[in-house]
């Protein structure tokens, strides 16, 4: 985008935010019966490489945190589940932040997140966990470290959960059913081992619609999980299949009034105009997941 539209962007974001249309517009599409929940999804947070769609700045995160802390009311994921499950009223601004694939820079995004007293799960796949592994999309990036075992073991200390990303990042839409149910029980084993915590939730790696057959997705229950969730589709609204609920991976906003109005659901009505719908987004899904569907998804 250029320098021009971008601030012409924050200017109309900021003014829409301030001028109370936001709120205004809120509040009558509650009235209407538009009910809705997030899950966040996050992947990394640094400044070894420049913001994308997976990669949000260190600084830009401490903002984040601070603007979620104040304005919308952060949960575990579990509540998520639990509203969803119980067919309650879902509460406006709630939202559960998660992160996916074990980058080292997660256990400094815990840090914040506690000093902001916000939760979150971390979904790690276990054989990238005290490794040298790259991950197929950063390979001629900088280096970007795992996670330890005692960094995820930190991590719980810090009070945070840990849900299972399988044991190689595997592609669940492709692979054998024997294969599949050896990712999903030998991951939770591993990490309830090196944790001591249950391990209660699944995040399938990629995330998109055709990374999960769907005749696996009873196996998740089977394996002894209480949910999943994708990486694609959006926001949690009544009626979806409570078995995996999706997600919207943070995208790169220029400013923290747009992220605010987009989360607060005030831009729905710009992204189907624009076609860019979450439900868009499903029926045409992207090859690499997760990783494609935050680049596809910036708002740059
Ligand atoms: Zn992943």
């Amino acid at each position: 985008m250029t320098g021009w539209k971008a601030r012409v962007r924050v200017a109309l974001c900021g003014a829409y935010k301030y001028s109370g249309a936001m709120w205004t517009h809120e509040s009558l599409a509650r009235l209407f019966g538009h009910r809705f929940m997030t899950i966040l999804l996050f992947h990394r947070v640094t400044d070894v490489i420049p913001e994308d769609g997976l990669t949000v700045s260190t600084t830009r995160f401490r903002q984040m945190c601070a603007m979620l802390a104040k304005r919308f009311r952060v949960v575990p994921l579990s509540e998520i589940f639990r509203i969803v499950r119980a067919g309650e009223p879902m509460p406006p601004r709630t939202l559960a932040i998660t992160f996916d694939d074990s980058y080292h820079d997660n256990l400094n995004a815990c840090r914040v997140l506690h000093d902001h007293g916000l939760p979150a799960t971390f979904f790690l796949p276990t054989s990238f966990i005290d490794s040298q592994r790259v991950f197929e999309w950063d390979r001629g990036l900088p280096p970007m470290p795992n996670l330890t075992w005692n960094d995820v073991r930190e991590m719980v200390r810090l009070g945070f959960e840990i849900g299972s990303h399988t044991v190689t990042h595997a592609n669940l839409g492709i692979v054998s059913r024997e294969q599949a149910w050896d990712e999903l029980i030998r991951s939770k084993q591993i990490l309830e081992d090196q944790t001591g915590q249950p391990v209660r939730w699944f995040a399938y790696p990629f995330g998109g619609q055709h990374h999960l057959r769907p005749e696996y997705v009873p196996l998740i229950a089977e394996a002894g999980y209480e949910g999943a969730v994708s990486a694609f589709g959006g926001f949690v609204t009544p009626g979806l299949d409570n078995r995996v609920l999706p997600r919207e991976a943070v995208p790169y906003f220029r400013s923290l009034a747009h992220l605010e109005l987009y989360l607060a659901g005030c831009l729905n009505w710009l992204y189907a105009l624009k076609g860019r719908t979450s439900n868009e987004l499903a029926r045409n899904p992207w090859p690499y997941g997760e990783h494609a569907r935050a680049e596809h998804h910036s708002l740059t």
